[in-house]
């Protein structure tokens, strides 16, 4: 029997390569446990049933295009969508042999920190199936923490890897701005989003992003990596200088059951031979999830001009006429969240108002990027609460879009400066996992999954939610 809930993509490589289990069982095992739970968890906006490929299967967040199969970005505007080509995150992982499982839920166009925002109904978290799973990515969050995948990809803007991780307890990173190519990616914010690996552990973590990063002659942005990635095997902290900035660990509204679990966290790390010490990020935080309310809906603005019902997906019947078919098919495809984001973006990008919003926005950024290079003079990596909160109740903050932009509050100032952050599992709260933030200089992944396996290790989180856990042996 194939423990789904428990197998890391490490061990399901290894049962393959000593030739234990059959690709096809393997993922047979994953396609059953989705019919078992997936109905419940609705993780899943998509199934594959003849997947190509001999390896470990994986899940990809559904702004992901892949070539025949459904690409909808949670959205009903793109309802239908067969993308003819595949995106290069898809292709580097099919040619990597990885069989595609299916494409996971998410907010549409990922805005969203729940994936309430979804056309197609919400994900549930794996520990407790009346919370979020956190968001955007919350269904390839909820599909690995909940044994339906061994791991998967998100894509995070302002925190939609880690936030979910965090919520999940599972390991999310957000890579490097420019080292995953977004070519195939559904854009919402071009200057920030960013692929990244959704897993049980750090070490599957680095492998997947192995086979993911580096330069792609389709994306611009995109650059070579500085060194090879290593799959981390370090059991201490010894040389590493950990920042911890006070105002990512005191700013209002994180619980106190998040500080008390990150707080043990830093003194396991000084435990482990780290050094520890407090530093200052003032500027970052007090503006960074303002600056990202101007600079990713300007983006989005833009990027979602092109879905008009002639290209893709959905198209509103009319009288013919086209401007009114552009209208219709925009009024009934597009859901609040984008349309709210749509107004913000075209707003702050208006002429008379473009200097005051959009570009005093970039001027900030350029501001919080070099606060963080400073401070990266000093310590190797920053720690912090990933999310302020454990998973919160479904509709807690559906009704005040404000509240649920704060859940970025921790994940957006990194973000912003095009660093890497890496979220860790790091204890619990009320039952609930609590995730732990380590976020490094740019190309610091290396550093950032050495760091992270070290304190994995000495954690000894157990992924698998109890609940879950018991019902298998019920
Ligand atoms: N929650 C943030 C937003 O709504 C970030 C989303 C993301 O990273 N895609 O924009």
């Amino acid at each position: 029997m194939i423990d789904t809930l428990r197998l890391t993509a490490e061990d399901a490589a290894a049962l393959l390569e000593d030739g234990e289990v059959a690709a096809a069982e393997l993922h047979g095992a994953y396609l059953e446990a989705i019919r078992a739970r997936d109905e419940e968890l609705h993780a899943y906006l998509t199934t594959v049933d003849a997947p190509e490929g001999e390896g470990v299967p994986i899940a990809f967040k559904d702004v992901i295009s892949t070539r025949g199969i459904e690409t909808t970005a949670g959205s009903k505007i793109l309802a239908g969508y067969r993308p003819v080509f595949d995106a290069t995150v898809a292709k580097r992982c099919k040619q990597a042999g990885l069989p595609l499982l299916g494409k996971t839920n998410m907010d549409e166009f990922a805005m969203g920190s729940s994936t309430e925002n979804s056309a197609y109904g919400p994900t549930r978290n794996p520990w407790d199936p009346e919370r979020v799973p956190g968001g955007s990515s919350g269904g390839s969050a909820a599909a690995v923490a909940g044994g339906l995948a061994p791991w998967a990809l998100g894509s995070d803007t302002g925190g939609s890897v880690k936030q979910p991780a965090s919520l999940c307890g599972i390991v999310g990173l957000r890579p490097t701005y420019g080292t995953v190519s977004r070519y195939g990616i559904v854009a919402f914010a071009s200057s920030l989003d960013q692929v990244g690996p959704l897993t049980k552990t750090v070490r599957d973590c680095a492998r997947l992003y192995r086979i993911i990063a580096g330069r792609d002659a389709y994306d611009s942005t995109t650059v070579e990596l500085r060194e090879p990635v290593e799959i981390p095997a370090a059991e201490d902290l010894r040389g590493l200088r950990i920042g911890v900035p006070r105002e990512l660990n005191e700013v209002e509204g994180i619980e106190a059951g998040v500080t008390d679990a990150v707080r043990r966290a830093i003194d396991l790390c000084g435990g482990l031979g780290a050094e520890v010490a407090t530093c200052e990020l003032p500027r970052s935080v007090e503006y960074g999830l303002a600056c990202y309310y101007l600079v990713a809906p300007s983006e989005a603005s833009s990027n979602l001009a092109r879905y008009d019902g002639v290209r893709y997906g959905l198209r509103a019947e009319g009288n013919g006429a086209i401007r009114e078919m552009y209208e219709r098919t925009r009024d009934e495809g597009f859901g609040d969240e984008p349309k709210r984001r749509i107004m913000l973006g075209t707003y702050a990008l208006s002429a008379g108002y473009y200097e005051a919003f959009y570009g005093q926005a970039q001027k900030v950024r350029t501001v919080i990027a070099r606060e963080h290079a400073a401070l990266f003079e000093r310590f190797d990596v920053l720690v912090s609460p990933t999310s302020p909160t454990v998973a919160f109740r479904l509709g807690e903050k559906t009704e005040n879009p404000l509240a649920m932009y704060l859940s970025d509050v921790l994940t957006i100032p990194s973000n912003m400066a095009g660093l890497p952050g890496l979220s860790i599992p790091c204890g619990l709260s009320d039952g609930l996992p609590v995730g732990f933030q380590l976020i490094g200089p740019q190309f610091s992944e290396n550093t950032l999954f050495r760091a992270g396996h070290a304190l994995e290790r000495a954690l000894e989180f157990d992924f698998v939610p109890p609940r879950l856990a018991a019902k298998d042996r019920a």
